[in-house]
Formats: C-alpha cells, sequence, structure tokens
C-alpha cells in the first residue's frame, strides 16, 4: 500500500519543528529514521497531515560522554550506540535492534518516542534511569524515562513536543539478555540487570505495555537471595498477557530465564 497524502516540511532548527507540529494542531508526525513510522503510514494505520522531517536539523547526532553518563542526541543512529564502547549495555542493547539497515536509520528518540514495548532502548532507558530532555512550545523539559512510558506505544509526550536528547546513567554492574525468535526480530522478553552502588535494579521488556522495573526481583537479591530466586520473582510479579507469539507461562518462563541470564553476568549466585 502507499501512504495517503501529507505535506512535507523540513525544518533546520528545534523550535521550527516545534512550531510546524504545534500548527499541525495533533496531525503532524515527526520524521526521523522513518524506521517505523514509514511502514505504519504505509499501512495507513497513521495519516499525519505533515510530516515534519527532523534529519537536517543541526547538533541532534551528537554523542556527550561524561563520567556517568553518555548524553545521545535525538537523531544518534542505533549503528552508532552499537559501534560506540563508552556505554557497552546500550551498545549491546543496540547490536540486537532488526538488522543493520534498520540500525543504520533509526534513531535513539525515534526509538524511546515509539514507545514499543519489546524494544530495546526504552528498556535500558528505564533499567539505567535515562533522563529525555523535550523541547515543546514553552522550551525545554527534563522527563525520567520511567515517567515517559506511559502504555502500549504512547508516551507522556505532547503532540507539538520532541525528543532532542537522552542522558542514559553507565552502571557500575549490567547484565543484559534477549529471547527473540529470530536474530532481528522484535524480542519477547528482554531483561537488563543495571548496578549503581549498591543494590541491583531488574527491568523487563516485552512482558507488559511498557518497561517494568522487577521490584520483587531487587528485594529478593537485596535480601541476600539466590538469581534462581530472584528470576522466580520477576517471572511471578509480571502481568504479561499471551499473543500470537506467546501465552502467559511462556512469557512467565522466558522472564524468569532472561532474569537469570542477565544476573549471571552480574554476580549473585545460582
Ligand atoms: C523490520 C524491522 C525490524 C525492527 N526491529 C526492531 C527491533 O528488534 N528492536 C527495536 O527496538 N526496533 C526495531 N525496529 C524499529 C526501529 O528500531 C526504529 O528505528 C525505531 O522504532 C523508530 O526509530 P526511527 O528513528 O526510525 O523513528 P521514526 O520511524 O521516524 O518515528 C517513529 C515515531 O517516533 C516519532 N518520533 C521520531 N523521532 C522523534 C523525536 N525526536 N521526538 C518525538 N517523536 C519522535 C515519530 O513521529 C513516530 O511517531 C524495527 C523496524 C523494522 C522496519
Amino acid at each position: 500500500m502507499k501512504c495517503a497524502p501529507f505535506d512535507y516540511v523540513r525544518p533546520s532548527s528545534v523550535e521550527e519543528a516545534v512550531t510546524t507540529l504545534r500548527q499541525a494542531a495533533g496531525d503532524g508526525k515527526i520524521l526521523a529514521g522513518g524506521q517505523s513510522l514509514v511502514p505504519v503510514m504505509a499501512m495507513r494505520m497513521a495519516r499525519p497531515s505533515v510530516l515534519v522531517d527532523v534529519n537536517r536539523i543541526p547538533g541532534l547526532s551528537s554523542v556527550e560522554v561524561d563520567a556517568r553518563a553518555l548524553r545521545v542526541g535525538a537523531l544518534t543512529r542505533h549503528a552508532l550506540l552499537e559501534a560506540q564502547d563508552e556505554h557497552p549495555l546500550l551498545a549491546e542493547a543496540a547490536g540486537w535492534i532488526g538488522h543493520t539497515a534498520i540500525r543504520t536509520r533509526g534513531t535513539a528518540g525515534g526509538s524511546l518516542a515509539h514507545a514499543d514495548p519489546s524494544a530495546e532502548l526504552p528498556v535500558v532507558a528505564v533499567a539505567t534511569g535515562a533522563t529525555v530532555t523535550v523541547a515543546g512550545p514553552d522550551g525545554l523539559r527534563e522527563l525520567d524515562a520511567a515517567d515517559l512510558f506511559t502504555g502500549m506505544m504512547t508516551t507522556a509526550l505532547a503532540d507539538d513536543e520532541m525528543i532532542t536528547s537522552v542522558r542514559f546513567p553507565r552502571p557500575d554492574r549490567w547484565g543484559f539478555a534477549e529471547f527473540a525468535r529470530r536474530h532481528g526480530d522484535f524480542a519477547l522478553v528482554t531483561a537488563v540487570v543495571t548496578g549503581f552502588g549498591d543494590g541491583l535494579r531488574v527491568t523487563l521488556g516485552g512482558v507488559s505495555a511498557a518497561p517494568v522495573r522487577a521490584h520483587a526481583a531487587e528485594e529478593v537479591l537485596a535480601g541476600g537471595g539466590t538469581a534462581r530466586d530472584a528470576a522466580q520473582a520477576a517471572s511471578q510479579e509480571i502481568e504479561p498477557t499471551a499473543d500470537l507469539h506467546g501465552s502467559v507461562p511462556f512469557r512467565r518462563a522466558m522472564a524468569a530465564e532472561m532474569v537469570r541470564r542477565a544476573l549471571a553476568r552480574v554476580g549473585p549466585g545460582e
């Protein structure tokens, strides 16, 4: 199928992009890598009347490193995240996104804004306590990644707001594990374990509408429990739904196994 007709605007600044979105009054869409938006437009599941192509806006592809975090511009491609070695967790996660062609075009900002429950970067954003910088008509605001994702493919972004950068803190320790049917497929379950100082965070993707912290599993670990006990706790506290790709018991079993594998890279014994 072909996309429905739309106007095409290519702003040269964030301010111009936001103004164009505001003028579109809820009927405009940002075009970044196009890897998610263009397919849904081609299937006519999205019919924006204005496409705001942000690819020529300068300064949105920069990657800045400091002692504690990596700040990536919204237009940073997945391939660049995969290639960098300053944030190894982000690099590993990015390597699981689709295939080379998709990673070459797809962007960090696009992945977070699209908020697919099975996507890798949103899980890493929640697992690391990332901060998302958003531009809107009233200027910039910052959001915790955990507050960005509000449900299935929905976010706290207003229609006239745009992600400009994401700051991913660098964990002291981390583990990542993912199960997908074939390499390049969306994850059925992703588990990310992150350690900042004392304590471990356990975050899961693919098991609910948005990335979710496994607090019961974290409490097991804080109490000196084993990785196997924590994995079991994680599998019981989530509320997955059945779909074409797997039943509820299957997703629970996969969640336990992915948490166990991610934890194996961090330390607590079996
Ligand atoms: C075959 C295939 C396989 C894939 N496999 C995976 C996978 O395994 N894992 C995975 O995570 N992803 C996967 N993807 C999706 C890919 O990661 C996309 O790149 C990503 O979801 C969206 O990024 P984008 O830059 O392409 O955004 P676009 O497609 O351009 O935009 C997506 C949405 O985000 C909005 N948007 C974009 N940028 C911004 C911004 N800066 N601020 C606010 N809103 C914005 C757009 O308006 C649109 O609604 C796959 C895609 C394809 C086609």
